[in-house]
């Protein structure tokens, strides 16, 4: 194991950061606030959530969908993960 201090100062000039969100734009939506209806609420901005948004609009282009996320889109582990893409992942 490399001495602390050789590891510490190759670390130096890196910072901590999500590489997926980088680039992507800060967050244009104001806090939601007040009473408000719709057709469908979806709670959630990860995958799961942006899918099932996106697909119930492809239904009905007239729903009045609206995604809830309560920090950022992509914030949990749909903007964290490794990027692999497979059917599987034993095999
Ligand atoms: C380290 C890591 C590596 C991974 N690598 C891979 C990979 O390589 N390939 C792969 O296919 N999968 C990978 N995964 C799994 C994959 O990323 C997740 O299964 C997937 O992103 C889950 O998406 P999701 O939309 O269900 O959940 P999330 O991405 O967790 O989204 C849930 C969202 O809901 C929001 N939320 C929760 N509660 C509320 C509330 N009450 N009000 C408002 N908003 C709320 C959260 O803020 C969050 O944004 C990885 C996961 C991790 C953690």
């Amino acid at each position: 194991q490399p001495d602390e201090a050789v590891v510490r100062r190759a670390l130096a000039p890196t910072r901590q950061a999500v590489f997926w969100t980088e680039d992507a734009p800060g967050d244009p939506y104001p806090r939601l606030t007040g009473d408000h209806s719709c057709d469908l609420a979806v709670v959630g901005g990860g995958y799961t959530g942006l899918w099932t948004a996106l697909l119930a609009k492809r239904e009905d282009p007239s729903a009045r969908v609206v995604l809830l996320e309560g920090r950022r889109v992509g914030w949990a582990a749909s903007g964290r993960n490794g990027g692999f893409c497979e059917a599987s992942l034993t095999h």
